[in-house]
């Protein structure tokens, strides 16, 4: 075993289910918790010296790692501190990535701050949210993100990016894409304004509704998301097996206004529901191809199965492998293909996985793989 630098607290053969939502996962190989900067650039050093991979871990809700287990060091990022500082009529929050996500957006609601509400409940840390460009219920991070620090890997400098050099799109960042694994998340940086809250999503305005609620608040609207979340099992709960997954696997697929009417034309059984969005193309629900493709909640391998709250949800039933989840994410994959000619891609980051067809298949774009 190579001796670490004096300052990294480095720990062998740690098992990574129980770091992430999902619950699968080997080990890794080598772990460091980074509680300082200072971590953060030992453990890149010590990687590049060793030519070792790394691994960014946050809080684990958007991964899944394989059975075999990560062979390199997983880098948990535990940097912790949150500032508001008025400018103006902005409020500057500044939260370290290491911090829950979920404590940020209800600190801000708390103060009255408009921007994170319908963020409610999304496990995982600050670091993870411009990863994907962490979105639900009408708001995305990119639309109050004012910029992240970063360290490059590449240049092995700490460097500010502003919100526009994240590249950021519908669950899409530069950090997840084009330079996935070069930058490591450090703090982010958002503006925020006093109310009034985010209300356009359906299901948000017709809680809002049925609770008699007239001129609904911040923490109303908070109150409103975490509740139809819990229905759906998207707020981790240890007592809800139904909360042991990534989220939603599968992005709802974006398509041309001629894509959405071919498969209209060509399903029988009613209108396919599509959202029309500014650019013109129309998104539809992933959720309603899976369950009109022939698959059902509580559709099993293994022991995974599609969750019974929500179908864009793969869940561990208790003992699953990271095999089983991606079988199963196959199935539902081919599945939605075969019947629409839709091509799922999948939300989550494939970790510890080498030349693995099932993980190539599901994040190729379209195309097929035999058998
Ligand atoms: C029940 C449930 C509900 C969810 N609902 C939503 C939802 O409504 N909307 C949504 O968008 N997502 C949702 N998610 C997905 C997930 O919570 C988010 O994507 C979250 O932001 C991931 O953060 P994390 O810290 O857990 O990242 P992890 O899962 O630890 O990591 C995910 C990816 O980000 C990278 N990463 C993490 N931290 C850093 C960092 N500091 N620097 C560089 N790279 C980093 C990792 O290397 C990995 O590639 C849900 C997940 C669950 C389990």
């Amino acid at each position: 075993m190579p001796s670490a630098e004096p300052s990294l607290a480095l720990r062998a053969r740690i098992p990574l289910a129980p770091l992430s939502t999902l619950g699968v996962g080997g080990e890794a190989r080598w772990f460091v918790r980074a509680e300082r900067l200072d971590d953060v650039v030992a453990a890149h050093r010590w990687c590049l010296e060793r030519n070792v991979t790394m691994l960014v871990l946050g809080g684990g809700s958007n991964l899944v790692m394989a059975d075999e287990g990560i062979d390199g060091l997983v880098l948990q990022i535990a940097l912790r501190g949150v500032e508001f500082s008025a400018q103006g009529e902005e409020t500057v929050l500044c939260a370290r990535a290491g911090e829950p996500w979920d404590d940020v957006v209800a600190a801000s609601v708390s103060r009255g701050l408009a921007g994170f509400e319908c963020l409610s409940g999304i496990p995982g840390s600050v670091g993870g949210t411009p990863i994907q460009n962490v979105g639900a219920y009408g708001q995305e991070v990119s639309d109050t993100l004012d910029a992240v620090t970063v360290f490059d890997r590449q240049s092995g400098e700490i460097v500010s990016l502003s919100a526009r050099a994240c590249r950021f799109a519908y669950r899409k960042s530069r950090f997840k894409q084009d330079d996935a694994g070069r930058f490591i998340v450090c703090e982010v940086r958002c503006r925020l304004r006093p109310g009034p809250p985010t209300i356009t999503y359906p299901d948000v305005i017709t809680y809002l509704e049925q609770h008699a609620t007239t001129s609904p608040r911040l923490a109303d609207v908070r109150r409103a998301v975490l509740a139809i979340r819990r229905r759906k099992g998207m707020v981790v709960d240890p007592a809800d097996p139904d909360t042991r997954s990534v989220g939603s696997f599968f992005m709802n697929p974006v398509v041309p206004v001629g894509v959405h009417a071919r498969i209209s034309a060509a399903y029988a059984d009613g209108p396919v529901p599509g959202f029309a969005l500014p650019s013109g193309e129309i998104k539809i629900p992933a959720a309603w191809l899976i369950e009109h493709a022939g698959l059902s909640r509580g559709d099993r391998c293994g022991r995974a199965a599609i969750s019974s709250k929500h179908p864009l949800a793969i869940v561990n039933l208790g003992g699953a492998t990271a095999r089983d989840v991606l079988k199963l994410a196959v199935l539902v994959k081919r599945s939605v293909a075969n019947r629409f000619g839709i091509w799922l891609h999948p939300e989550p980051v494939f970790a510890g996985f080498r030349h693995d067809a099932d993980v190539e298949f599901l994040e190729r774009a379209g195309g097929d793989r035999g058998g």
